[in-house]
């Protein structure tokens, strides 16, 4: 069975300061309306574990879920939803990067990006705040279904190329419509967890 399909709600935290102690977690990170919930729940295999927002960027809950004992999975909030003024769009921008450099238990990170619009600026500020943790980020194309194959090789012959020198980066495709690559990323997190 895959190790999603344990996946427990555990806690929702409002303030960086409130995360609870640690486990190794998995965080996924995403613009917002990347399809972040949407993967969350497909590999779940839940309808709604995670919340598919009607008002994307409202929410800057950080939900953690729970994998057996000793690992969680972490729903951080989408960034980059325009209509948030962009004060507060900048306060969380500076939140995650504290999260993502500082979080020791953070094992590795799923950045989820449309495969329609890959390594926008702010995918580029994630990558470069988690480059220092010097863990290894694993990238969903999502929304896959979207795309013909041919289309889907470009992208991700595109996305390797961009950070062909980021540190242990993966890439692949994704369709939580389709439930496409779902197996890929299970054997991806599995490794982080047992390594
Ligand atoms: P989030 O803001 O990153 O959590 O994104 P959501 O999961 O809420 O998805 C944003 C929108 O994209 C919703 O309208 C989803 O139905 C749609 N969406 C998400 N994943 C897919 C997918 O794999 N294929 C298609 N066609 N649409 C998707």
């Amino acid at each position: 069975m895959s190790i999603f399909q344990n996946a427990r709600f555990y806690t929702t935290v409002n303030h960086m300061k409130d995360l609870p102690a640690t486990r190794a977690e998995v965080a996924f990170v995403g613009r917002s309306n990347a399809g972040k919930s949407s993967a969350i729940n497909t590999l779940a295999n839940r309808t709604r574990l995670a919340y598919v927002s009607k008002t994307p960027g409202r929410t800057q809950h950080i939900n953690f879920f729970e994998l057996g004992d000793e690992c969680f999975l972490v729903d951080l909030p989408g960034y980059g939803y325009a209509e948030v003024p962009e004060a507060v769009r900048a306060h969380w921008v500076e939140l995650l990067g504290r999260y993502l450099q500082t979080r020791q238990s953070l094992i590795g990170l799923l950045l989820i990006m449309d495969a329609r619009h890959p390594l926008k600026e702010l995918d580029r500020r994630m990558l470069e705040f988690f480059r220092v943790a010097g863990r290894p980020v694993h990238i969903l194309l999502s929304k896959a279904d979207k795309m013909s194959r041919q289309e889907q090789n470009k992208v991700l012959a595109l996305v390797k190329r961009e950070l062909a020198d980021y540190p242990s980066v993966s890439v692949q495709m994704f369709s939580s419509l389709k439930k496409t690559g779902v197996e890929e990323v299970e054997q991806v997190v599995k490794g982080w967890f047992d390594a």
